[in-house]
């Protein structure tokens, strides 16, 4: 089948490299999304001739509309074009790549518009995975991973008929810009040097997830809800070389592992021809050119954020929420300059400890938990 796709946050990394894939493969898209980079957005629109595009920035939707004159593309603004983009009626997949819990309410319309999604945005799931994968169950609609690791996973599994076959899921990670540094040290490093990420090129939000580990520790609530099982089944090793993106160990102990240039487009792209393969734009691995592979175990003493997140898993409810919450504030407050790159963990460890207990939650519990990590992160500094 050959899909129309909107991409919500098509202005960033993902969204960018999701436009090759979709350029590369001749699909449709339905609609496009962006908070405020009129230009790009404008440039894209051009390009795709989508139905309708959205900017969440009021005054740069007005902007556009006037740039975008001389078309047909409609244009909407606010969290309900989000929403309008989520839900278009001639679209059958939305490729979710904002930032952050601002994508978990779009997500959720999707799936109750009988969307199915390709997900790049981890957050929607460590948030609310119970929430999200019970609406997709229910609907009828797959989520189809995106993030390297889950797409890795998934195509594991593909020829997997039961679960009960699969002992663990082992999550690789490259351990960041930070890898092998002290406590001592991690205490002076700065944002640029958190930005410089040896393997990915991300944006900034995500990258720095990636040297704190929380990042990781949001891949394996990820998995857990993707693949419905336990957090005791999902482990993590790093990987410097980010050649091989994840691995499964069946219970007669074959273990089998995606490898595969570091290269988005690969996931995206699967996300989106499944269960089919087609030739696409990713990089190619040349196993003769590919550095020794090293695999070593995470360091919980200097990178507390991967504990964190098992942590908050472990006791469910809105604790991730609030943890979320608190990280995102922690890392618009670092990227900023305002607070250290310690104080990521310190933020996260208090929102963790302060949440409350809530069983089987609602999206509003959620949402509140949300805010309340968001506040009592900013509260702190
Ligand atoms: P990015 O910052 O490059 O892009 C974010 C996009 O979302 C932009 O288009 C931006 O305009 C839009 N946006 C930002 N805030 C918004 C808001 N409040 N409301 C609506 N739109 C908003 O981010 P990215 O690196 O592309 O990551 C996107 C998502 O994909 C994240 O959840 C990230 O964890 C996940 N992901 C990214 C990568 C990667 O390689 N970049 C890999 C795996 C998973
Ligand atoms: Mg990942």
């Amino acid at each position: 089948m050959a899909r129309r796709i909107s991409i919500l946050g098509s202005t960033g990394s993902i969204g960018r490299q999701s436009l090759e894939v979709i350029a590369a493969l001749g699909l449709s898209v339905g609609a496009l999304t962006a908070h405020r980079n009129t230009a790009l957005l404008e440039e894209q629109a051009r390009a795709f001739s989508p139905e309708l595009v959205v900017l969440t920035d009021p005054g740069a939707a007005k902007d556009l509309a006037v740039r975008l004159g001389d078309t047909p593309v409609r244009v909407a603004s606010g969290p309900e074009g989000l929403l309008e983009a989520a839900t278009l009626e001639s679209v059958d997949t939305v490729l979710t790549a904002v930032v952050g819990s601002a994508g978990l309410e779009p997500t959720l319309a999707a799936i109750a518009a009988g969307k199915d999604i390709a997900l790049a945005n981890k957050e929607t799931l460590v948030c609310a995975g119970a929430l999200v994968t019970r609406a997709a169950r229910e609907r009828g609609v797959k989520l189809l991973p995106v993030d390297s690791e889950h797409s890795a996973i998934f195509q594991c599994l593909q020829g997997c008929a039961h679960r009960g076959e699969v002992r663990r899921l082992i999550l690789t990670a490259s351990g960041g810009p930070f890898y092998g540094k002290t406590r001592a040290e991690l205490a002076g490093v700065t944002r640029k040097e958190a930005l410089r990420h040896p393997n990915w090129s991300m944006g900034a939000k995500i990258t720095i997830d990636s040297a704190t580990m929380m990042n990781k520790g949001f891949e394996v609530m990820e998995a857990m809800w993707l693949y419905d099982l336990p957090l005791e089944q999902i482990d993590v090793v790093i990987h410097r070389e980010s050649v091989i993106h994840s691995l499964v160990e069946f219970q007669d102990g074959a273990v089998l592992a995606q490898l595969g240039s570091p290269d988005m487009r690969l996931p995206i792209q699967y996300a989106l021809t499944w269960p089919e393969r087609k030739p696409g734009p990713a990089a190619r691995l040349d196993l003769l050119r590919c550095p020794d592979l090293t695999f070593s175990p995470p360091d919980g003493v200097n990178f507390p954020c991967l504990e964190l997140a098992r942590e908050a898993a472990r006791q469910g409810g809105v604790a991730p929420a609030a943890l979320n919450g608190a990280n995102e504030t922690a890392v618009a407050l670092f990227l900023e300059d305002k607070i250290g790159f310690l104080d990521i963990p310190r933020l996260c460890q208090a929102a963790l400890a302060a949440a409350p207990k809530v069983e089987a939650p609602t999206l509003e519990d959620i949402l509140a938990a949300d805010a309340q990590g968001r506040a009592l992160a900013r509260k702190m500094v």
